[in-house]
């Protein structure tokens, strides 16, 4: 008997999150739409919808067109305006983004301030609190939830930063309970960051491949992996350090203590350091009129090649293939439909992409006929607040992890 309800209610749990994202993509829109295009019975689609109605999650906001035969005009659903708020939160190595946001995922206001890259967590985390309190919203209104991106390996169930590489001293953090002390009575969740990135792609981004892969690129390398419509995160929630595979044994040292890591060869770092080396030998090249306050970026390597500088699109070239040695090792492992791209390579325009995927073609198993799609974000650097967000309505809509779509 027991087992028949557990099922009983399984179904309906399931149909509930199947009806609420629904609404929540569609919104604002009828209950016959949202029956027919589900497969569900209209009782289904009445009971669920008088539940939502009467806890105060939907309401019922005019009516739609009649149908082609006339009729009554059907009754729209909404999610209630009144029903609050949501603050996404992203730690970076130097700077905590407070973002305040509404259910719909709609950006209202961002705080921002700076932080020591080897400031320790409890000072993070106060900082963390006064920016909420900052906020209007702290006084006046609802706060649904706080989701909070944070890089390192994560205990996203007990919401934990089990360890941090880049956050110094971050370990066994317990974010999630420190939050939720200082703020009693709203729910916090966290997150690693890039998973919160590939989270935001397949929420908010229509992704509709089931199997496909996020990189970060810039300083580090980090990726998030989505199979089979799922996050996958690994034994120990470590999933995803492929900044860290070898790529060229005996290469330069690593700041992981190995030598000759992806992260040697395909970040911005060692290709800043090529620049410097080539203008101190003498190369020909206009990079040195593209120090930006006397320093010479990433930037100034992309502004010199657009403006015709031989010696920094070779640069770049270079970028570009060692990003697709790394991805074509991706390929092989994970056999992706899609890879996004974010961070400074997103700068190597088409360029990068045609290196990237002719440097796949040529790396990767060959018997494989692969289809595969490079493209960079649509997001850019908003992904990871846009997956703060999405982590919270995930949550409000009581979506579980093996839901995600
Ligand atoms: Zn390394």
């Amino acid at each position: 008997m027991l087992l028949f309800d557990k099922k009983n209610n399984l179904i309906k749990d399931l149909n509930r999150t199947r009806i609420l994202k629904y609404i929540w993509d569609n919104a604002p829109i009828d209950r016959a739409k949202v029956s027919k295009e589900l497969g569900l019975s209209r009782t289904t689609l009445t009971i669920v919808a008088k539940e939502l109605i009467e806890n105060k999650i939907l309401e019922e906001t005019g009516y739609g067109d009649s149908t082609r035969e006339g009729g009554k005009k059907p009754i729209l659903l909404n999610f209630r305006d009144d029903l609050g708020f949501i603050i996404g939160i992203t730690v970076g190595i130097k700077k905590i983004k407070v973002t305040l946001g509404n259910i719909k995922a709609q950006f209202l206001n961002e705080l921002e301030t700076d932080r020591a890259a080897d400031e320790k967590p409890e000072e993070t985390l106060k900082k963390i609190s006064s920016l909420i309190k900052k906020l209007d919203v702290y006084k006046t209104g609802k706060i649904l939830g706080i989701g909070i991106g944070i890089p390192g390996i994560i205990d996203h169930i007990n919401g934990i930063v089990k360890f941090s590489p880049n956050l110094k001293g971050w370990e066994n953090v317990k974010v999630k309970k420190y939050i939720e002390d200082e703020f009693p009575g709203t729910r916090c969740y966290i997150d690693r960051e890039t998973n919160l990135q590939i989270f935001a792609e397949k929420w908010f981004g229509q992704i509709n491949s089931k199997n496909f892969i996020t990189i970060e690129t810039g300083i580090g390398i980090g990726i998030g992996i989505i199979i089979n419509d799922m996050i996958y995160r690994g034994n120990n929630d470590a999933a995803g350090e492929f900044g860290h595979t070898t790529i060229v044994p005996q290469g330069s040292e690593c700041d992981c203590g190995n030598y000759g890591c992806w992260e040697t060869v395909a970040t911005v770092r060692s290709f800043i350091n090529k620049a410097r080396n080539g203008i101190e030998k003498g190369t020909r090249t206009k990079l040195p009129d593209y120090y930006i306050g006397g320093i010479l970026t990433f930037e100034s390597i992309v502004n010199a090649h657009l403006e015709g500088d031989e010696f920094s699109k070779e640069i770049l070239e270079e970028y570009a293939y060692w990003l697709g040695v790394g991805i074509a090792n991706i390929v092989n492992v994970f056999d992706p439909e899609l890879i996004i791209i974010y961070g400074s390579a997103s700068q190597l325009g088409d360029m990068g992409i045609k290196i990237i995927k002719n440097t796949i073609a040529s790396n990767a198993l060959p018997w494989v006929k692969r289809n595969i799609e490079v493209k960079y974000s649509r997001f850019g650097k908003e992904a990871r607040i846009t997956g703060a967000f999405g982590l919270v309505i995930k949550n409000i809509l009581s979506i579980p992890d093996e839901y995600i779509i």
